[in-house]
């Protein structure tokens, strides 16, 4: 296979001496050269035709090449991979040196201005591998491929996926709806992103008061991700930091807006280019609640629930903040920009929660407006994606009947009655008088409101069925999925059956990360 290798993150900066996958900690590095575990049967399962073009890969994706690269049993000429070393705050605490335990980079390849780093995700272990095994399972790797390539056609920053192929091997995992052990088909994930550098790749160096390299790796991320900001000095150190924390901000509103919910917020889950990285115990707001998290292991504390995600990326810079502290020695500057942060988020989410209401003039009442409509959504468990779709189509002289209009979006409409009913109603009268100010017509405003509320998103059970079909080896769904969510704010009325509520069945069942 013949792609442009650039390779710079395992040129340019410290490798760890030892060569080998055999568990260690790794000092004065930021990665380990390693090599990909060979499947015994691999076989292709999907490909993104998209991200195919975009890395210029010309062989044909039925060939032997593709999928002996794409399986981890072929390593590219030229190249040589490696498993990057990063540390994290896990749930709040400090968690030592974590590392890429389950993925391997291929390498990084530049095509048409861009410049992409490969990496498979389930080829097997690393030094970073601790207790786990390196590998993935079908169920996981279905989860990650298909939403990663869902949030980028939603206009999400994120990480993209190029193909997924079995291994054919057979991977001991616990299945979590009966409990019990079982053995599930492996998988394996090239996902794709500028950069894989997170968080946790700075932390790991301060932490181990490695000055040196904490340099060179901030000096690298700088010339080859933000070298808008200038030659390395204290200043682009703080202006570097800035950026991250507005990119992150800009990713975490995206995710509020399209309801997704990451579920592990853990800080080596924070990419440094503010890409959603890491599709885990993920999942999708389906009633529009606050409190919710799909990560099974996080329902005592729900530390990473769909209303704290701005929070918790705000805690998550002040800890990239004191990573960085060694490069910059001023505390002053640091926090500011997380004041910042905090500013620029209140008003961020505002804008963001007008675009979804169709407001494009400002009224100093709009605060109350979007916390009362978050109120009385909470208390009526209603489907957040399909409520705002058919919110679209209120109309500005008063004569729609706000509740009939939505009545499809509540999951138990003989619920809504008595108070809750009246909350409703005196929010659709306050939002029909708010409609008033906008120079938009009907029209206009739903055209407005369709660009940035999606019509499909990646439910948690549609993920689910194509994941039994695809574990019988039926990859038809998948592909149905995949193709749906490529134009997510289009009407593509065939498809009005995956605008549907979650049905009964698939309540509180997501899959996991694992
Ligand atoms: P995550 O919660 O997915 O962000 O993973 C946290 C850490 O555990 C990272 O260092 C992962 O590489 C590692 N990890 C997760 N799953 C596995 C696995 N099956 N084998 C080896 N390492 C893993
Ligand atoms: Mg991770
Ligand atoms: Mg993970």
């Amino acid at each position: 296979m013949k792609l442009n290798i650039t390779d710079r993150f395992n040129k340019e900066l410290p490798a760890d001496p030892i060569v080998g996958n055999s568990r260690r900690q790794v000092g004065g590095a930021c990665f380990s050269y390693v090599t990909p575990k060979k499947p015994s049967n691999p076989s292709l399962v999907h490909v993104s035709p998209e991200m195919v073009g975009a890395l210029g890969i010309t062989e044909p994706i039925t060939s032997k090449d593709f999928l002996g690269v794409f399986s981890g049993s072929k390593v590219l000429e030229g190249t040589q991979p490696y498993a990057m070393c990063y540390g994290g705050h896990q749930f709040g605490n400090w968690a030592g040196q974590l590392g890429d335990g389950r993925a391997i980079n291929l390498a990084e390849v530049a095509h048409n201005d861009k410049t992409w780093a490969l990496q498979l995700k389930g080829a097997g272990e690393t030094p970073y591998s601790r207790t786990a095994d390196g590998l993935a399972v079908l169920r996981s790797s279905i989860r990650e491929y298909l939403c990663a390539e869902a949030m980028y056609y939603l206009g999400v920053p994120t990480t993209r996926s190029l193909s997924i192929v079995l291994s054919g091997d057979q991977v001991l995992r616990d299945v979590m709806y009966d409990g019990n052990p079982a053995y599930e088909k492996g998988a394996i994930v090239c996902r794709v992103a500028p950069s894989f550098i997170r968080f946790g790749n700075f932390e790991i160096l301060a932490a181990q008061d490695d000055v040196e390299t904490l340099r060179e790796l901030a000096d690298f991320t700088i010339k080859y991700h933000y070298s808008y900001l200038g030659e390395p000095s204290k200043e682009v150190y703080i202006a570097f930091f800035r950026e991250i924390a507005m990119k992150s901000l800009e990713m975490v509103i995206h995710w509020q807006r399209v309801g997704f919910v990451h579920g592990v917020m853990n800080t080596d889950n924070m990419s440094i280019l503010g890409l959603t990285i890491d599709y885990g115990p993920y999942g999708w707001l389906e009633g529009y609640d606050h409190g919710w998290t799909p990560n099974t292991t996080d329902k005592a504390h729900k530390r990473y629930r769909y209303g704290t995600q701005p929070q918790v990326v705000l805690w998550n810079l002040l800890k990239l903040a004191n990573a960085l502290y060694p490069l910059i020695e001023e505390v002053e500057p640091l926090q500011a920009i997380l004041g910042e942060y905090q500013d620029k988020l209140k008003i961020t989410y505002l804008t963001m929660m007008r675009s979804k209401l169709g407001l494009y003039e400002t009224d100093t009442h709009d605060q109350d407006l979007v916390d009362k409509l978050e109120a009385v959504l909470q208390r009526s468990e209603t489907d957040m994606t399909i409520f705002f779709r058919l919110l679209a189509d209120f109309k500005k002289d008063g004569s729609t009947a706000g509740l009939e209009l939505v009545k499809e979006a509540f999951y138990n409409p003989d619920e809504i009655k008595g108070e809750v009913e009246l909350e409703w109603n005196g929010w659709f009268l306050t939002y029909r008088e708010r409609l008033k100010i906008e120079q938009k017509d009907d029209a206009e405003r739903l055209g407005g409101m369709n660009a940035v509320n999606p019509k499909y998103v990646l439910r948690n059970y549609m993920a689910q069925m194509a994941i039994d079909a695809a574990d019988k080896g039926d990859y038809s769904l998948l592909d149905e999925l995949f193709n749906l969510l490529k134009q997510p704010y289009e009407e593509q009325l065939n498809m009005q059956k995956w605008f549907a509520k979650r049905p009964e069945w698939a309540r509180n069942k997501v899959g996991c990360s694992m």
